[in-house]
């Protein structure tokens, strides 16, 4: 087979990576590319995206990235800026960033050669954890080592009937052990990906189906459940059928078996597997963020972005001038300190009543419940901005659109629109149009958008 498939990256122990519409390399990108390094480039570039994102998703960025950096060379010369524009919406930043770091590593210190193993590919590209380097090596290189992603744990912890909590490190060491004795040796890559692929069509989280399993006779759950069914019957017609054992395991302090107080749930069946540890909640997080407007050389609105600092959060990319807030602060004191901080970047006092309140937007983060306290302020005349504080530009909607912008901001956009489009309906009661001067200039009152003149020169106390 000259081709191979995107699959599932390596998390999601509870969702199907969407297999059913693979996207098939073509054959000069795939096992058949004669150019070892590019073979493996590519491999390593599908795996990185495909990490806690859909195939669907991924497929539209993978083919423009690839189109755009052919080769490990190309995207070293790439700017992070180019890199973070490409990678725009499809989340965890820093995995493009590392991407383009590795590949200058590898440009730089490795002569532009890929490592050939799954220990080397882990020891020496920064991003490349151990279900990279395994998908990688067997995929690209043809070694025999294993790979343990979200589908893997899945498939692996039903045939074994492992119930302890399926990321605890025995479990996971386990499971890595396995997956490295089950490779076949010949063909590796194709194994690692039909076991993947098991995982996401047939032994799916919720009703997997067992009736169609190519491995049932060898899964433990599913002979766990027959048994029981088999014992439910003969119980049925007043036979005494031995009690279901529990497989080989099940006793003392073993580190694989359900803990005993979480025991097997005949109503769940084979979903009895894999468990997980309750996830701790994400942190709540709060920002007020500024959509800054004025109107451009023909017209058309431009918006002010300000980029990140180069570390943390969304590293390096832009956004509409924020800043976090405190939990449990009072309305009002957040727009002051969102004021404050716009008076930092203008050099001017700022008064919060002229901010105009647009809502609030959510966007959840893999760990951060982030609420995005959004106002606007209308500038009718220039601004100077301080050239020490970060980077910043202003935008039409269409190049905000083509920046490097966070899913979020996208959000806070569409808000700010949508608020704009229900200010300037009649049917929707407000008179005001787009872009319309504030009534009362001088005496703003909340929720009214004012001018820049007119904001600067409202009253900073009531
Ligand atoms: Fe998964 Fe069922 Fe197959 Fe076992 S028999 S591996 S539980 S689909």
């Amino acid at each position: 087979m000259d081709c191979f498939i995107l699959h599932g990256g390596p998390s999601a122990v509870g969702s199907v990576s969407p297999c059913s519409s693979p996207f098939i390399f073509s054959p000069l990108q795939a096992t058949s590319e004669p150019d070892a390094d590019r073979r493996g480039y590519a491999v390593w570039v599908s795996e990185i995206m495909l990490q806690q994102t859909q195939v669907a998703t991924v497929i539209d960025y993978y083919t423009r990235w690839m189109q755009k950096w052919p080769t490990l060379q190309a995207l070293a010369q790439a700017s992070l800026e180019e890199v973070n524009e490409l990678w725009a919406g499809l989340g965890y930043y820093s995995r493009g960033k590392r991407l383009q770091e590795a590949a200058r590593k590898v440009v730089s210190e490795l002569a532009g050669r890929m490592p050939r193993t799954a220990e080397e590919l882990q020891k020496l590209l920064p991003g490349v954890g151990r279900y990279t380097a395994g998908a990688i090596a067997s995929i690209s290189y043809g070694q025999a080592t294993g790979v343990v992603d979200g589908n893997v744990i899945r498939v692996l912890c039903r045939l074994r009937c492992i119930g302890a909590d399926s990321s605890s490190p025995a479990v996971i060491d386990r499971l890595w052990d396995m997956a490295n004795v089950l490779v076949d040796r010949s063909r590796p890559g194709d194994f690692n990906q039909a076991l993947m692929e098991l995982g996401a069509t047939v032994c799916v989280p919720k009703s997997p189906l067992c009736g169609e399993c190519p491995v049932k006779q060898h899964c433990q759950a599913w002979r766990r459940v027959e048994k029981e069914l088999a014992f439910a019957s003969q119980k049925l017609f007043g036979k005494a059928p031995p009690v279901p054992d529990v497989e080989d395991c099940g006793v003392g302090d073993c580190p694989l078996c359900p803990p005993a107080t979480e025991p097997w749930d005949s109503s769940l069946g084979v979903t009895n597997f894999p468990r997980k540890a309750a996830k701790r909640p994400p942190r709540a997080m709060r920002t007020a963020t500024c959509v800054l407007e004025r109107r451009g050389c023909h017209g058309a609105p431009e918006y002010l972005i300000v980029q990140r600092p180069s570390s943390g959060l969304l590293a390096g990319l832009w956004e509409f001038p924020s800043v976090p807030l405190a939990q449990d602060l009072q309305e009002e004191k957040e727009r002051e300190e969102l004021a404050d901080h716009l008076q930092a970047w203008m050099g001017q006092p700022m008064a919060a009543k002229g901010l105009q309140f647009i809502g609030e937007v959510i966007h959840i983060f893999s760990h951060i419940h982030q609420t995005y306290v959004v106002y606007s302020l209308h500038l009718d005349g220039d601004v100077i901005l301080d050239p020490a504080l970060s980077p910043s530009r202003w935008v039409t909607e269409h190049e905000f659109h083509a920046s490097a912008v966070s899913t979020a901001m996208k959000k806070v956009l569409k808000a700010h629109e949508k608020q704009r489009r229900k200010e300037s309906s009649p049917a929707k009661g407000s008179k005001r149009k787009r872009g319309a001067k504030a009534p009362g200039a001088g005496s703003p009152c909340p929720g009214t958008q004012l001018s820049l003149r007119a904001f600067l020169r409202a009253p900073t106390a009531p």
